[in-house]
């Protein structure tokens, strides 16, 4: 426990749009219990607000302050030394302080926080005394209760009661307080049957049943209540007079399973390779110093292995360890290795929690219980006080940047906290991102690699087919080429798996020359254009750029821009015609939509009850399915195209991972990537599962265009609900940005444009990006521009920051 605050005052962020904390009193009867990192009900206005403690003060400052009102944690939710963690990352991002530790916490905190009405010692009596007016009578007999009444369900009962409360309140008859509400969710628990030390003298009668169980229990010396069900399907009942007998010990006991719902049991490690031994060795030797590291490894070259062994090192010096891995590769596998390695020591966070179970999961970190935390983006908040290590796995994976409300980049701040903790981090890889390859490039980052796969298998061969040689084909065959039909009739034919990826999400076409194949990009930025419905033509996101609808291709001049418009759910009725005896499923957005449906399907395939699997991305990572020996990859081309400067970075990351799906059993794995553009170096060096290859062809682009990693790029969403005051606004913002752009090196201001989606949930949306050589530059002219008192007194608009964008939509 951190000291208790002994001064008069406290700092608070409290959890609204405001660019600076408040300073409270902190009454008497708080002070033996207040300490940073807990939540207080603060007065803010004419209303209540959370905040968060940041420290004591002794003195009150220049303004008259006001009293907390309530002290809302018994613990505090993260420790001292995250505060300038947060404050950092408010900077940066350029979002209130409160705010963001409001979305560091987890989700179940502030939705649990209902403010509740309890009557007084002195209401009780009044009540007792009689004689009140029925409407007050009414709501203080609710307010008496143990519980106390919400303020929601006195609204829902009695709309007059928010006024009569009021009134009570000002007789100090009852007092209003946020009450953190009680977690229903508990731990998935078993019970364990024993036999005791020592036979019991107690005799009970010995049923043929009983003296089954008490044989079962004797021959496994410790049986799950489970397993014996199992052979005797009354046993709960049977059990409890045994053990009350003294003849059985039954305990409970926390139990893991996977989220497939197969036990976990624990695992020996094994001997290091010679290469993963090198790589620990030398992170192993940086403890202690900020040492961001690019661990580069093949896909099954054992870099899970070496995490663990880091994560290892880091507990027995007394230190704490984070690591994260994206979303879907957590469910599928990489719980299930942490849990073997380190059962209980780990905290395991996710979206598949409840949020119960999320904020238990917080809790035993905060409280120190627990020393590793294993998790998805979010996991990099975790409230770890002294930290020893940080991985990030896959960190080229967009799952680490969040895109809405405080849009972080994981990754980046694993950097930033290791950083503050003065402690390695190692961001592992196949596919390495840009940024982090031109980072070690510049030796910012320090290179490590693994270059062998630990059971010498080899990658997977790959075969490009010009789909431009089927163009003048109807019906399938432009889409599943004779060449990846014949290699999926003989994978079904050896009795194994076929995985079939193709990446159509969203709502935006994709334009491709059906003569010369190039898609339709923009003359004055490096992205291709996207198809409006609404206005018919084509546009540029980046500059306003502006195509008609019907515009021949500009590279060969003659060619007819097509749309390619086919998706997951057409292509899975087409292979069940094809191979009418396959058992076909499909893995994207829609059919996952429904909860458990993902895990379902991951079982599906793990159990071989699927022959073909057609899926978008959400298949494409992490996962590792030995019986899986082809991937078909449709349009290798269909994020190529996607209006992002990061396009092909992003495809080349997809096509290397997916691939990386086959042939992970004995049998060697075989890819059909079928693309409009053989020819694009994206498309080869994801052919040659080469980031180096990728790297060094792509950054001249980048660099000549002035894009990340060499420059600064910010992204301002101006929505509203009026199409002309959000034009206005996004222009006012435009220009004032333009007013403090004075400073040198100057950037550049590109819009504001009109989105590409111009309009979701009935909000108006314009963009403005500003790309410069420093970030602090035009992080101070974000800053200015949104506490401008023009841009403040409009609050019909809205204008979310997007610092270092990965989507430009
Ligand atoms: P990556 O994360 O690089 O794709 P993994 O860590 O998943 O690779 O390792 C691939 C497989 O090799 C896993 O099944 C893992 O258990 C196994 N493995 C890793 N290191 C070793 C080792 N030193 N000896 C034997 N098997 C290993
Ligand atoms: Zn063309």
């Amino acid at each position: 426990m951190p000291p208790m605050i002994s001064t008069n005052y406290i700092e608070v962020a409290v959890t609204l749009p405001v660019n600076q904390t408040f300073v409270y009193r902190l009454p008497d009867r708080f002070r033996s219990d207040a300490c940073s990192g807990m939540r207080v009900l603060v007065p803010f206005g004419r209303r209540r607000v959370t905040g968060y403690i940041l420290e004591g003060k002794e003195e009150s400052g220049p303004y008259k302050t006001k009293d907390v009102l309530d002290l809302l944690d018994d613990h505090p939710l993260f420790p001292e030394s995250d505060i300038a963690f947060f404050k950092w990352v408010a900077g940066y991002y350029i979002y209130p302080l409160g705010d963001t530790i409001k979305a560091a916490m987890p989700a179940g905190l502030s939705c649990m926080d209902v403010s509740c009405a309890f009557a007084t010692v002195k209401g009780a009596q009044a009540l007792e005394e009689g004689g009140l007016p029925d409407e007050e009578i009414k709501v203080l007999e609710l307010a008496a209760g143990k519980d106390g009444i919400s303020l929601k369900s006195l609204a829902r009962r009695d709309p007059a009661g928010a006024a009569v409360l009021r009134r009570l309140e000002k007789k100090e008859w009852v007092q209003v307080t946020a009450v953190l509400q009680k977690e229903t969710a508990g731990i998935k628990t078993e019970k364990f049957v024993s036999l005791p030390e020592q036979t019991p003298n107690q005799q009970i009668r010995m049923s043929a049943k009983r003296q089954k169980i008490l044989a079962l229990v004797r021959e496994a010396r410790e049986i799950s209540l489970t397993e014996l069900k199992r052979h005797v399907p009354t046993a709960p009942n049977l059990i409890k007079p045994l053990a009350q007998a003294g003849w059985l010990n039954v305990i409970s006991r926390r139990v893991f399973r996977d989220p497939l719902g197969e036990p976990v049991t624990p695992d020996t490690p094994p001997e290091l390779t010679d290469e993963q031994a090198a790589v620990v060795k030398d992170v192993q030797g940086r403890a202690g110093l900020f040492s961001p590291c690019l661990l580069v490894g093949v896909t099954g070259s054992g870099k899970t292995e070496v995490y663990m062994r880091l994560v290892a090192d880091a507990v027995e010096k007394g230190r704490g360890a984070i690591v994260l891995v994206p979303e879907i590769a957590l469910i599928s596998q990489t719980e299930r290795r942490f849990r073997a390695r380190f059962g209980e020591e780990i905290a395991v966070i996710h979206s598949m929690l409840s949020q119960g179970e999320r904020l238990d999961q917080w809790r035993k970190i905060s409280l120190g219980k627990v020393n590793i935390v294993i998790g998805a983006r979010s996991a990099i908040f975790a409230p770890i006080r002294e930290i020893g290590i940080i991985i990030v796995d896959e960190e080229h994976d967009y799952s680490y940047k969040q895109e809405s409300g405080l849009r972080y980049n994981a990754r980046d701040l694993a950097v930033v906290r290791a950083k503050m903790h003065n402690c390695p981090v190692v961001l592992g890889s196949a596919t390495p991102s840009v940024q982090s390859c031109r980072n070690a490039m510049t030796e910012k980052f320090i290179k490590l690699e693994l270059t062998r796969r630990v059971n010498s298998q080899t990658l997977p061969e790959i075969t490009l087919v010009d789909m431009k040689k089927y163009q003048g084909t109807w019906g399938t065959d432009s889409i599943i080429t004779p060449e990846l039909g014949r290699a999926i009739r003989s994978c079904l034919e050896k009795g194994n798996q076929a995985l079939i990826f193709l990446n159509r999400r969203g709502f935006s076409t994709f334009p491709v020359c059906a003569s010369c194949g190039k898609t339709l990009g923009c003359p004055h930025c490096d992205v291709t254009m996207t198809f409006h419905k609404g206005a018919d033509h084509y546009m540029c996101h980046l500059c306003g750029h502006v195509f008609t609808a019907d515009i021949r291709c500009p590279d060969c001049g003659t060619g007819k821009i097509r749309n390619l418009g086919f998706g997951t759910e057409k292509i899975e009725s087409m292979l069940k015609s094809l191979f009418p005896d396959a058992r076909v499923a499909r893995m994207d957005q829609d059919s996952t939509a429904k909860k458990g449906s993902t895990l379902a399907i991951l079982r599906q395939i793990r159990n071989r009850t699927v022959d073909i699997i057609v899926g978008t991305q959400m298949l494409a990572k992490g996962h590792d399915f030995p019986a899986i020996t082809l991937v078909g990859v449709l349009c290798a081309d269909l994020t190529l195209s996607l209006p992002d400067f990061r396009a092909s970075e992003r495809t080349f990351q997809l096509l290397a991972q997916v691939a990386g799906r086959a042939g992970r059993g004995k049998d060697p794995g075989h890819v059909i990537m079928q693309t409009f553009n053989p020819d694009h170096f994206t498309i080869k060096a994801a052919r040659s599962q080469d980031y180096l290859e990728f790297f060094n062809q792509e950054t001249p682009f980048r660099k000549a265009l002035m894009y990340p990693p060499f420059s600064r790029m910010v992204q301002l969403k101006i929505s509203g609900k009026d199409a002309e005051k959000t034009r206005d606004h996004a222009q006012l913002a435009a220009d004032i940005l333009e007013r403090f752009n004075g400073q040198e090196p100057k950037a550049q201001i590109l819009g504001p444009i009109e989105a590409a989606i111009q309009r979701i949930s009935s909000r108006f949306r314009w963009q403005i990006l500003i790309k410069g050589p420093s970030s602090g530059n035009i992080s101070r002219m974000v800053s200015a521009m949104v506490r401008d008192p023009a841009i403040q007194k409009v609050k019909s608009v809205t204008i979310a920051i997007d610092v270092d964008p990965y989507s430009l939509l």
